[in-house]
């Protein structure tokens, strides 16, 4: 596909590319198996010595043409589907980590991403130090060790809605030899391109924007191919030194640039699974078609609400980086000059018991887990989402024990408004 394509056409165009006679639209490849003529064609397949499909716990071609449109959005080299955001967050990590090494982390996080972090990769043996990340290049820096091998953060976080300063990021995690892994599922592409800034590897939860309907949970990962891992050969030996599970290949010699992808494919999906369903690829690649329609009209329902919450007398805060007195608008203007995304927080004056019962009182938007889709919905993450963590914890996340998260749909502005100045004046 032309490079030069803006993200409009690619939404629309990239990925799926049907030859002469071959489906206008992207087919789902309902197979678990792919037929080859003679077993030597097959045996290369094993080797890696030829690329092709195989069997879809590894790979598959709809989930490989909906791959291919993520990474042109995103401006990378290479990309795979994972089954949810969380797998692709695992396997962003897991793929250059091991027991006994140890990684940094942002503070403000996805509930679920801090778990993983926080508790099930240790138990790997695998260590995470969450940092705030509005503190010092210096304070940072502190949580580094010799056996760092990442730095991990959100574009904007979910639900703390801190924007990153992606290129200081990228700057403090390239001074200490380890690549930048950027979550960029609330921003999306269309509102900013972490590689730009210098991130090696983006990860999403595909799930939410992207998707866009609430149809199907999955997650993809992309790599810019500028990690130089064989600079850092004694750092990263997973991809730098011969994997014994391929007789002795060499991750990072054999392919080079797409090294990352290739060995998490080749490696952790063989071994792990957790590959995304070919329907659900489908239907996501349904939900990209739109995508630069709906994330603009995300964020200017999202600014209506946030300028209307804020002139409300029993709204206690309002926390949206569209907003020109908020702490991160200079932040979102530089990496976000279009918009940051369609959700917003908030607090009621009352606290807590007050955000609970107000929640309960809106109509049209619905009570539910899920974040960024087409209906506004809504959650209250202390009682939610981050139920395991204690106020303690809530707070250096950044998520007050009063915090709502409210998630603008892509319904007319003026009927989410009244919906909520209606639940408002019941409380
Ligand atoms: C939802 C979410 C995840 C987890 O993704 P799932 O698809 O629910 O597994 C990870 N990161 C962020 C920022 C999210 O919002």
């Amino acid at each position: 596909m032309n490079k030069n394509y803006k993200p409009e056409t690619v939404c629309i165009q990239a990925g799926w590319e049907p030859k002469k006679g071959e489906p206008r639209v992207l087919p789902i490849y309902q197979s678990t198996t792919f037929k080859y003529e003679n077993s030597d064609q097959m045996g290369r397949l094993f080797d890696l010595e030829d690329a092709g499909y195989f069997y879809t716990r590894l790979q598959n071609p709809t989930n490989d043409a909906v791959a291919a449109k993520i990474t042109a959005l995103e401006g990378g080299i290479a990309g795979m589907l994972t089954s949810s955001g969380q797998a692709a967050n695992f396997y962003a990590v897991f793929n250059i980590c091991e027991a006994g090494d140890h990684f940094v982390c942002s503070n403000s996080l996805y509930g679920g991403t801090f778990n993983l972090f926080g508790t099930t990769m240790k138990k790997q043996g695998i260590s995470c130090t969450f940092v705030n990340p509005d503190a010092s290049d210096e304070e940072i820096e502190a949580a580094f060790q010799p056996n760092t091998k990442a730095l991990f953060a959100e574009t904007i976080s979910n639900p703390s809605l801190v924007v990153l300063d992606i290129e200081r990021f990228a700057n403090i995690a390239h001074r200490h030899g380890v690549p930048l892994i950027i979550d960029n599922t609330f921003a999306t592409p269309i509102n900013c391109r972490p590689f730009e800034w210098g991130a090696d590897i983006v990860t999403h939860s595909t799930t939410k924007y992207m998707d866009g309907h609430a149809m199907s949970v999955g997650g993809a990962i992309i790599d810019s191919g500028n990690f130089d891992w064989m600079a850092h050969k004694e750092k990263f030996p997973g991809l730098t030194e011969p994997d014994e599970s391929y007789h002795g290949i060499i991750y990072a010699q054999k392919f080079g640039k797409m090294a990352y992808i290739q060995k998490a494919t080749a490696q952790l999906m063989r071994d792990l699974g957790s590959i995304q369903s070919p329907q659900n690829s489908f239907l996501l690649n349904v939900g990209l078609e739109t995508l630069h329609l709906r994330v603009p009209r995300h964020c200017e329902n999202a600014m209506k609400v946030a300028e209307f919450l804020e002139s409300n007398e029993k709204v206690a805060w309002v926390n949206y980086a569209g907003l020109s007195n908020n702490k991160y608008h200079k932040l979102a203007e530089k990496y976000m000059p279009n918009g940051t995304c369609g959700v917003i927080s908030f607090g009621l004056k009352g606290g807590r018991d007050v955000s609970v019962k107000f929640m309960d009182k809106l109509e049209l938007a619905a009570i539910v887990t899920h974040v960024a889709d087409a209906r506004t919905c809504v959650l209250h993450p202390a009682s939610h989402t981050h139920r395991q963590m204690t106020d303690e914890q809530l707070l250096e996340a950044g998520v007050a024990p009063d915090l709502i998260r409210f998630s603008v749909g892509i319904e007319n502005a003026a009927d989410i408004i009244a919906d909520l100045k209606q639940a408002l004046s019941a409380v």
